[in-house]
């Protein structure tokens, strides 16, 4: 349980236990075996309060709230093992209909569903008047009674003591709701659900798997047709994603009551009832007016008009992929512009790019192919935002893009080539057609696209919809490196599937020998193939292979027969062992001059901003007279400083007398007159017999000399070698290292925070003070729950108030930098004196008058961001990342703002992020 999540109405949190486990350990393992065996919470327990929070400035309506429930840790607890147990329960019970919140099923399949539906709709040659009714469930979770609900728990067999234990909790709970703070008498609720209980997702699937099995049974009954996309096609009746239902049917008058009483039925048993104005339907071809007028006036939906979406994706239409680009791209633009490039260092912007931008298009290309054009702008809005120039307009990309997204043994960045990334998602799709036949969508397509000639052999034609046509186009990526783990034999085959190794398409093949499984080829009771059979189908050379093999079909084994992706240890298909195999095969570039040299500084301990630098440099990248002279001639390549070279990397770092200088008073001992003029030379010359610590110096003094250089062209500077030389003395008092598990502490306790669903920015931050008056403060900013940026920085302050003033201070001013005013922002201090003095604007009772200037300027900033930044005073303990990165600032004397570079190799967590934040918005019902 995340520690710091809402406290109970008693104030306890999570941490409280966890913390003192030890003293409060035994007693909690006793009460909650004894509520399991009792079945029965105790009373203060259950007690829960509901928040109502303002939506909007002067609320005077009831919907203008929005309500938080706080429920006690314990009960929640308890309602966590009970959750656990049930999920176990679960799978077993929930029909395949069904998709959320059941692990292995996704909610892309039911989109695929719902548009093969439509686009079977509109053909020729689907002949049945059916339609298709997007059903909106309203306030679902809120509506549900709590009969329904035991007897559906008790129908699906959930153990009765556990369904008694639910039941007498949502009974026996007592809500209070606290208005502006205040907490005001109690309400006993008699129906729905707690958001926020770890039970009620499952519970409410379990109340929508009664409307399921319903369905299901009128159908095996022969009072529901459903749908059927094609002749071997399963039937289909309706498909679900937690409150988001879509019946099929044939559009005839009974079949339309027969839905229609089921749903009231239904509505009328669980409380679950059907919102007419937001449930819309699409009919087919072979619907007359009649038949769609039969079903808006007894369905009472309306017609779906025009394009329209499912789950947040583009359903209709051949252009869909079109679409869901535009769309990304738009989003992609809409992040941008909250940022702002200029302030961040290329470090920063990679980060960015890789963290929050590459992430984006997960969810929609996976069930869609976004056309090249659309990805080429994709990528060039990222290559702008990483030089920092504006989304429009003309200007020169020091290195291309596609050497970025390299990784970092050929030189590059290691960023996701946004082409190769996509189509790898998309290739699950192709991989679930090769592998899994249960699937309802496969099932569908294969019977519609498919059903005599297997999918190896399925040609594409006009009735195909776009995404088969997709899949088709990319099962030869597979083709190669896919084959059979032969169990029992009867699920493979014998001809159209590769099984043995020398495998290959084949011509005719008479059609009694189409349905033949490789069981049927072996003779289990002689244990050998059955010569006659195989000489039948195969040629000799094929037969040899398939009597080389060693593996044979097992009867008694029990095993399925899986197939294996050969390209990955598990056997399986998955995006990231795709994308290395699809790099592979695509790569044209070479590796560049400079990449050896490029994964050595990979390791040196440097801070990301300059790695970047030394990137930059060894490629190419800076804009060196030089260099810039290379493309636009009219611009002199001579040295800005000496003007008697041409200004190339070695030249200016160099050869050129300030550069030499500054060489000479380091005491790396570098004799630069000997070092090559390529600058990929001189820097292996350079770092060839380098210590850790000479490496960092050495980084550093090049870094410093580049920026002497910009201050010098665009602020007419002075070139100073002394200076740089002391700037350089100052990087090399950090070491890196020591940081290292605090930041590692501070990445890890991402989960725990308790706004987690909150929108906007929130921004922890905290303030530290010694007696020796050194201080440190300190910022954690979160957008959406996703932790975004750190800052730390070393001050001295009078008192310890003063240091959390100078935190505030801090982080108003980086807030601002990045360009977030008028943003959603939440800041979280547990000093709250500090919190009171500024929301009131009262600094007339401050707990230290030194500190008195600084407030003024505080409420002025905050002021001046508007009214969605909001400063509220919360307990230390939520905001302890932001303490313990104040206190490592003040002992140590470091700053720095940023991502830390031990943070960057999780990409692995990013797809698993977003299925949760997807998960964590289909949970929360609709408002
Ligand atoms: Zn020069």
């Amino acid at each position: 349980m995340g520690p710091d999540k809402s406290p109970g109405p008693d104030g306890i949190t999570a941490r409280f236990y966890q913390q003192h486990w030890d003293i409060v350990g035994e007693g909690v393992v006793t009460q909650i075996r004894k509520i399991f065996v009792e079945g029965h919470v105790p009373d203060e327990w259950l007690q829960c309060t509901v928040t109502l929070i303002p939506k909007i400035k002067e609320p005077d309506m009831p919907s203008q709230y929005r309500p938080i429930s706080i429920g006690n840790v314990l009960y929640r607890l308890v309602m966590k093992i009970v959750a656990t147990r049930l999920r176990r329960h679960l799978k077993g019970v929930i029909s395949h209909e069904q998709n959320a919140f059941m692990k292995g099923r996704n909610i892309v399949e039911n989109i695929i569903v719902v548009r093969e539906t439509l686009q079977s709709f509109k053909q020729k040659n689907f002949k049945q008047p059916a339609f298709m009714l997007k059903v909106d469930v309203s306030k679902a979770f809120d509506k549900i009674e709590w009969d329904f609900l035991a007897k559906a728990m008790i129908y699906l067999n959930v153990p009765l003591n556990m369904v008694n234990l639910m039941l007498s909790c949502y009974r026996r709970a007592q809500v209070s709701l606290t208005i502006n703070g205040k907490r005001d008498g109690f309400i006993i609720p008699t129906r729905g659900l707690r958001q926020g209980c770890p039970m009620s997702p499952y519970v409410f699937i379990m109340a929508m798997e009664m409307l399921s099995r319903l369905m299901s049974k009128t159908q095996r009954e022969g009072n529901l047709k459903g749908i059927k996309l094609a002749h071997s096609s399963p039937v289909i009746t309706h498909i679900m994603y937690a409150d988001d239902l879509v019946i099929f049917g044939d559009a005839h008058r009974r079949e339309i009551d027969t839905i229609n009483s089921l749903l009231n039925h239904f509505g009328k048993a669980s409380g679950l009832k059907m919102n007419p104005e937001k449930s819309t339907f699409w009919a087919s071809r072979a619907c007359d007016q009649a038949a769609v007028h039969r079903v808006m006036n007894n369905l009472q939906a309306s017609v779906a008009e025009g394009e329209d979406k499912y789950l947040g994706a583009v359903i209709e239409g051949g252009r869909s992929g079109m679409k869901t680009g535009k769309m990304l791209l738009e989003k992609m633009r809409a992040k941008l512009n909250g940022w702002r490039a200029q302030m961040l260092s290329h470090a920063g912007r990679m980060v960015m790019i890789k963290s929050v931008l590459m992430s984006l298009p997960v969810y929609y290309m996976s069930m869609e192919c976004v056309p090249k054009s659309i990805v080429k702008q994709m990528n060039s809005l990222m290559a702008r935002f990483f030089w920092g120039k504006p989304a429009e307009g003309r200007y020169m990309a020091p290195i291309a893009w596609k050497t970025i997204c390299q990784p970092v043994e050929e030189g590059g960045l290691d960023v996701r080539d946004l082409n190769i990334f996509g189509e790898t998602l998309f290739m699950k799709l192709v991989w679930d057609v090769i592998s899994n036949e249960e699937k309802l969508w496969v099932q569908i397509c294969k019977s519609k696209y498919c059903p005599h000639i297997g999918f190896w052999k399925a040609k594409e034609n006009s009735n195909c919809s776009k995404m088969w046509r997709n899949i088709i186009q990319r099962r030869v990526f597979f083709e190669t490196n896919v084959h059979w783990c032969i169990g029992n034999g009867v699920d493979i085959k014998a001809v159209g599937q590769p099984w043995f190794s020398g495998w290959e398409q084949q011509g005719q093949v008479p059609l009694r020998n189409r349905k033949k499984v490789i069981a049927d080829l072996y003779d289990f009771n002689a244990s050998c193939w059955k010569m006659e059979e195989l000489n039948a189908i195969f040629n000799p050379a094929q037969v040899i292979q398939i009597l080389n093999s060693q593996t044979v079909p097992k009867r008694d084994g029990g095993l399925k027969d899986t197939m294996i992706w050969n390209q990955s240890k598990k056997g399986k298909y998955n995006v990231k062992e795709g994308y290395q195999l699809m790099y592979n095969q695509r790569r044209v570039q070479t590796t560049s001059a400079a990449s050896d040299l490029w994964v050595a500084i990979q390791r040196w301990k440097i801070i990301p901003k300059v790695k970047i630098f030394l990137w930059r440099l060894i490629s190419g990248a800076l804009m060196l007279s030089n260099n810039v002279h290379r493309r636009i001639s009219a611009v002199s390549p001579m040295c800005q400083r000496c003007g008697e070279e041409n200004e190339f990397e070695s030249h200016f770092f160099f050869f050129c007398h300030d550069s030499r200088a500054v060489w000479f008073a380091s005491n790396l001992g570098l004799r630069t007159q000997d070092l090559s003029m390529n600058i990929v030379a001189a820097v292996r010359q350079c770092i060839g017999q380098m210590n850790g610590e000479e490496e960092k110096i050495f980084s550093y003094t090049l870094w410093e000399i580049w920026k002497a250089r910009n201050d010098a062209v665009i602020n007419q500077k002075r070139f100073d070698p002394i200076q740089i030389q002391r700037k350089v003395d100052s990087w090399g008092r950090f070491d890196l290292e020591g940081e290292e598990h605090i930041l590692q502490l501070v990445k890890e306790r991402v989960q725990d925070r308790y706004w987690y669903q909150h929108d906007g920015y929130q921004v922890i931050l905290d303030g530290s003070w010694d007696m020796k008056n050194n201080s440190g403060s300190a910022f954690v900013i979160y957008k959406e729950g996703e932790l975004l940026w750190i800052g730390y920085k070393n001050h001295t302050a009078m008192d310890p108030f003063h240091a959390e003033v100078k935190a505030v201070r801090e982080a108003m001013e980086h807030l601002w930098k990045i360009g977030l005013q008028n943003q959603q922002i939440e800041i979280f201090s547990d000093c709250k004196n500090l919190v009171e003095a500024i929301n009131e604007n009262d600094i007339e009772n401050l707990p230290s008058w030194r500190a008195r200037q600084e407030v003024m300027e505080v409420i002025e900033v905050i002021t001046q961001f508007g009214d969605k930044l909001q400063l509220k005073h919360v307990r230390r303990e939520a905001i302890y990342q932001a303490h313990i990165l104040a206190n490592l600032a003040r002992s140590t004397g470091r700053s720095f703002t940023g991502v830390p570079r031990y943070w960057h190799n999780d990409e692995s967590q990013i797809e698993l992020r977003i299925s949760n934040r997807f998960f964590q918005k289909v949970q929360e019902a609709p408002p």
